[in-house]
């Protein structure tokens, strides 16, 4: 069977949710037995989103193999159950980027280099690419941006060439719109989906299947009216209401029929869907036995996209603990030592998070202290493991001003400093030190206990590390290392042994938390937080029999 090519485009407005429609649609498709990946296609001009401020783009995901990619491949990974790449990943920065270095090799034979063809012929060997490499029945393309956006052009003329060149039968196009409410009407308006199908259309892409996001159920007249306007079957009008949990998307889709529609257009030979473990985790998280709050220390925590991993990992480690994990968001610009008890005394467990930067290092730092000395579980990751290293060096082991070098360049005691790699490096973009390396555990630990391995790997977006210079004398005071990358030695995890559960790791666990394989140290982390609220609830209960 040839690879089928699935395009999904966007209208009306941003922010109606085309990753978790693609990532549904494909969930659908693989519980029907099929073999499915998701590409995004962003038409911006930063070669990828490294460099781009979380305000701007929310969190930057990591792949396996070191690409710094959009967030929505966060989705397809943990609905999916899948493993993306760079090639899941392609910007309108990266597209000409490649078009302009071979223009420079001379590879154009004289020629004039043109958005047609030369852009879109570029484009088009991207979606290829991964329908080429035969480990894939369908390939679902979706188109970053709004239908009538300049820059989203050249792509929705590549989508429309795509058609032509791999036959239409072999492709689908998809497109998802709003269906407004307008409260003085008391109506749902079905005009800002016309537009934008015309819009489309122009292009020369009609659409075959419309996933119409509305916040009430579409009827049967509207629906009429959305298909005779649209030129779509009746049938193609899908409607796809808000939903309690994103994981419950694709049941919504399912009923809605979308992945049938999909499959009869596409002729693909598909079985019946097997959801069963899908809707065993959706009843996890809609039912939880009980309800813990896990305060998220960071900066950016008024763009909750810029945690969007962490934020699903809890929810994953929460459902394998029948536990509703509630986040206390906390701005670390404002927390101070005389503050922190008020901000973090309901939390049953502290998460510090990742980030760059000066900027609210003292507020992370004083989170740190509390959750170490008040016994609350504690998890920091990257930057958050960096900020425990350093509030231990300046509190239990004596290391006045102890700091890391991306603060203080001066400090008396750098705890955490650049890695050798980095020194010389004077690029910004793509230069971390990216993707997945091996993390060797020590017996004992909570990391080990949780892994049940002793070999991992895990991805990674650093440039600093633990000075493997006062590694000993840190070790020496009390700070366990409990994970080391064996090659370079490089320090992944610390934990603290006199504490129920206190663990920092270099890498970002949240990358690789999916709805069938939840990371085991958010399930260990939600757990010890639940242990935690349990032994609170126990002491009220004391206290008050006793008053
Ligand atoms: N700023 C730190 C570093 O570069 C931490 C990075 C992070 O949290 N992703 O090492």
């Amino acid at each position: 069977m040839s690879t089928k090519y699935i395009f999904v485009t966007g209208g009306v407005t941003s922010s109606l949710g085309k990753g978790i429609i693609c990532s549904s649609l494909g969930r659908l498709l693989v519980a029907r037995g099929l073999r499915v990946t998701i590409q995004k296609l962003d038409p911006y001009i930063n070669v990828d989103p490294g460099t781009m401020n979380p305000y701007e783009h929310g969190e930057v995901y990591v792949t396996d193999d070191g690409a710094e990619t959009d967030l929505d491949l966060g989705h397809y990974e943990r609905f999916l159950d899948i493993k993306t790449s760079q090639t899941n990943n392609v910007t309108t920065g990266r597209i000409y980027y490649d078009v302009i270095t071979k223009e420079r090799r001379g590879a154009y034979l004289g020629k004039t280099v043109q958005v047609i063809p030369h852009i879109t012929d570029e484009i088009k060997s991207h979606v290829l690419k991964l329908g080429e490499s035969d480990e894939y029945d369908v390939v679902i393309s979706e188109v970053g941006g709004t239908v009538g956006d300049i820059e989203s052009l050249p792509y929705i003329e590549a989508m429309r060439q795509l058609r032509y060149d791999v036959g239409r039968k072999n492709t689908l196009s998809i497109h998802l719109t709003l269906v407004p409410y307008l409260a003085a009407a008391g109506e749902l308006k079905t005009k800002p989906t016309q537009h934008s199908v015309k819009t489309l259309s122009e292009s020369g892409l009609s659409p075959d299947i419309l996933v119409c996001r509305s916040e009430y159920q579409l009827d049967s007249t509207i629906r009429g009216k959305i298909a005779q306007f649209c030129n779509v079957e009746l049938e193609d009008v899908i409607a796809s209401l808000d939903a309690e949990t994103i994981y419950e998307v694709p049941l919504l889709m399912k009923e809605e029929g979308l992945d049938s529609r999909v499959i009869e257009k596409l002729g693909l030979p598909a079985k019946n869907a097997d959801l069963k473990r899908w809707t065993d985790f959706v009843d996890r998280v809609k039912n939880p036995k009980s309800e813990i709050k896990i305060a998220l220390v960071g900066k950016y925590v008024e763009h909750h996209d810029a945690y969007k991993s962490i934020v699903e990992a809890l929810i994953h480690g929460g459902a394998m603990n029948d536990t509703a994990v509630k986040i206390k968001w906390i701005q670390s610009d404002y927390l101070t030592d005389s503050n922190v008890e008020s901000q973090l005394g309901d939390a049953s467990g502290v998460l510090v998070a990742p980030g760059f930067g000066g900027r609210g290092i003292e507020g992370k730092l004083a989170a740190v202290k509390y959750a170490r000395t008040k016994g609350i579980p504690f998890f920091g990751i990257c930057l958050g493991m960096q900020c425990a290293v350093i509030e231990f060096a300046r509190n239990v082991a004596g290391m006045e001003g102890a700091n890391s070098t991306e603060f203080d360049e001066q400090s008396a005691y750098p705890v955490i400093n650049l890695m050798a790699d980095q020194k010389e490096l004077k690029d910004k973009g793509g230069t971390m030190r990216l993707g997945k390396y091996d993390c060797q555990l020590s017996e004992g630990s909570q990391a080990k206990a949780a892994y049940g391995e002793e070999l991992i790997s895990e991805r990674h977006r650093h440039r600093f590390e633990l000075n493997n210079e006062l590694r000993d004398e840190l070790n020496a005071k009390g700070l366990t290392i409990s994970g080391v990358n064996p090659e370079r030695d490089l320090v992944e995890i610390i934990e603290l042994d006199s504490h129920p559960w206190f663990v920092g790791v270099q890498f970002h666990p949240e990358l690789r938390s999916t709805v069938y394989d939840p990371h085991p140290l958010f399930v260990s982390f939600v757990k010890a937080s639940l242990n935690k609220s349990e032994e609170e609830v126990k002491e009220a209960g004391l206290e008050e029999s006793v008053s």
